[in-house]
């Protein structure tokens, strides 16, 4: 019998301010915990069986540690610096739509420190956690901020995985429908970790051509065009996807769960449905039970909600 199934928030991550129009704003977490708590309370009150996974959900506040070294095996220094920096006087736009507000470096930092203690726990007890936290991390480059993103939270918690939790080889799957160039640079050149993206082909940022396979052909890259949906996913997924990933064997997961491949996105043009992201958990934990999964993005309310329950419930029931 699995104990709980742990979900990595803080309130406080609202404080990351990028304005009520930005597409990433704080909205975007309010609206996955309240239709969470809403399953759990419905399932409290009703006990409906379908609703059982909810009552696994067990919320725990990350606690601030000191995240600089592991963020420092990724990122460079003066970047780190120049992030507090911008914060104290205010933030800004870092870019064309990445914006700091005062407390966005203390909370992007809070966020690294989620995926680290969701990393632990996923260590420890040999199964999954969600790291429910923004700002997002996969754009992010080792000394620039991009596409929403201030520090690379995946690529972070692959090399902490390696180098304090006794991982051997940790593969991340990064199903946002933007590809991780920030996650993929950080990681494509250490032959124990293994990057498999899907992503829409012309979509933000433009990199990840399939002709980009890593330094030791430890990334796979599945370009998808516009309007693929679950059959696409699941051709690529039997056929490219899982031979590359159950080749690569690792015995650590860490899943960049972006839920903007929903077909009611607004910034993309695929088709998946919040369920197909329940059949993608399922794929996972048929490679190995210890996922880490954390937010990357996902921008209509609704279906990023039930995009993040529907993964919930998977992992939960089980492959
Ligand atoms: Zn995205």
């Amino acid at each position: 019998m699995k104990c709980g199934f742990p979900v990595f928030y803080s309130p406080r991550f609202a404080d990351h301010n990028t304005g009520a129009m930005h597409p990433e704003n704080a909205g975007r977490l309010t609206a996955v915990v309240e239709y969470l708590k809403g399953c759990q309370k419905k399932y409290e009150d009703v006990g409906s069986q379908e609703l059982s996974w909810a009552g696994k959900i067990v919320w725990v506040e990350p606690s601030v540690r000191d995240v600089l070294e592991d963020v420092c095996r990724v990122h460079d220094s003066d970047y780190i610096e120049s992030l507090k920096t911008f914060a104290q006087k205010g933030g800004g736009f870092l870019d064309a739509d990445t914006v700091m507000s005062s407390q966005s470096y203390a909370l992007a930092l809070l966020a690294v420190a989620a995926w680290l203690q969701a990393a632990d726990w996923v260590s420890a007890q040999g199964s999954q956690a969600f790291a429910l936290v923004r700002p997002p991390g996969h754009h992010a480059e080792r000394s620039r901020g991009m596409g929403f993103c201030l520090l690379s939270n995946a690529a972070i918690a692959a090399h902490y995985a390696l180098a304090k939790l006794g991982a051997q080889r940790v593969a991340i799957l990064d199903w946002d429908v933007h590809h991780g160039n920030g996650t993929q640079s950080l990681v494509e050149g250490n032959p124990n970790i293994a990057y498999c993206s899907f992503h829409q082909a012309d979509a933000y940022p433009g990199t990840g051509g399939a002709n980009e396979t890593g330094d030791h052909r430890n990334v796979l890259n599945l370009p998808m065009a516009a309007g693929a949906g679950r059959v696409d996913y699941q051709q690529r997924w039997q056929a490219e996807a899982a031979p590359f990933l159950r080749g690569f064997g690792a015995d650590f997961m860490i899943v960049s769960a972006g839920y903007d491949a929903t077909q009611s996105d607004p910034l993309a043009g695929l088709c998946l449905q919040p369920d197909d992201y329940g059949w993608l958990t399922q794929m996972c934990l048929q490679l190995t039970p210890k996922i880490l999964f954390g937010l990357e993005g996902g921008y209509d309310y609704r279906a990023l909600a039930e995009s993040v329950a529907a993964t919930i419930r998977c992992a939960v029931q089980g492959a």
